[in-house]
């Protein structure tokens, strides 16, 4: 009899046409915590308050006090070997798109090419005012910190209360739609617009593989119990067995 691995690894041999949809657990081996991580800054400080685009606009620096830290850090956070696998299911034709909901950028990093970020990225830094764009980790320092020209500098990524980049979303859209597997990773699917593409995948003929600590998406048709960094390299290697 077939293990969960081998079924699920033959299914994307067979469609290809995988596009993954990643959240926060897939760069939680990275040391980055997820929303709801014990102990982790999202139990602190209430996302919806402090990652809320009214927040920001009234007092930026109560946003710039939490997530300072991260962005001055931002190199310090590396991909993981489950971002790693997607760059190698990508390289063998299998995975046609990541969608990602994470604003740390580690699927770019990891060298996953066709990549979208819908919610933006930490990575990149903005100013309010000029537009002038900063990376990461050569934020000016101050609280908030500041452009040249004065103007409150902004990450690139979309707060509660934010529109998603359109053109980010229609891609989404389309290759939600045209899949013929999505794979969920780590994502608790409950954040909209994101947590619907599933459904839509679903909706038009894609099957649904989640790989998870704890099951988030009750249609999904297969369901790997396992931490992302230990079940995407099991998937690519049983994909290697069958492709030798
Ligand atoms: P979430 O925090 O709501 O859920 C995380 C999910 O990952 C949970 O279902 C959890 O069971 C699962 N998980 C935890 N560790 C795992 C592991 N090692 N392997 C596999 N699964 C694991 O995350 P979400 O669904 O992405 O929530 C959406 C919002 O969280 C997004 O808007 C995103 O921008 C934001 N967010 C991003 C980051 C990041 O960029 N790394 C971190 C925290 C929050």
């Amino acid at each position: 009899m077939e293990t969960l691995y081998e079924e699920v690894a033959a299914l994307m041999v067979k469609f290809k046409k995988v596009v993954v949809l990643s959240g926060a657990g897939i760069s939680a081996e990275s040391g980055i915590p997820t929303f709801r991580s014990k102990g982790g800054l999202w139990e602190k400080y209430d996302p919806a308050i402090y990652a809320s685009f009214e927040v920001f606009r009234t007092d930026p620096s109560k946003y710039w006090k939490i997530r300072g830290e991260f962005i001055k850090n931002y190199d310090k956070y590396q991909p993981n070997q489950a971002h790693s696998a997607l760059v190698d299911l990508e390289g063998m034709g299998i995975v046609r798109y990541v969608i990602t909901q994470n604003i740390d950028g580690l699927h770019k990093k990891a060298g996953s090419k066709n990549v979208v970020e819908i919610h933006g990225s930490l990575r990149e830094i903005y100013c309010l005012q000029c537009s002038k764009e900063y990376l990461a980790p050569e934020v000016p320092d101050g609280m908030p910190p500041r452009c040249n020209c004065g103007g409150v500098l902004k990450p690139n990524t979309v707060l509660f209360g934010e529109q998603l980049p359109q053109e980010a979303l229609a891609t989404a859209l389309h290759e939600s739609a045209t899949c013929k597997i999505m794979l969920l990773i780590g994502t608790s699917a409950v954040v909209y617009p994101a947590a619907a593409l599933p459904s839509h995948a679903k909706q038009n003929g894609a099957r649904i593989i989640e790989v998870n600590i704890e099951k988030a998406f009750p249609e999904a048709d297969y369901f790997i119990e396992e931490k992302a960094g230990a079940a995407l390299p099991r998937i690519v290697a049983e994909i290697k067995l069958i492709c030798k």
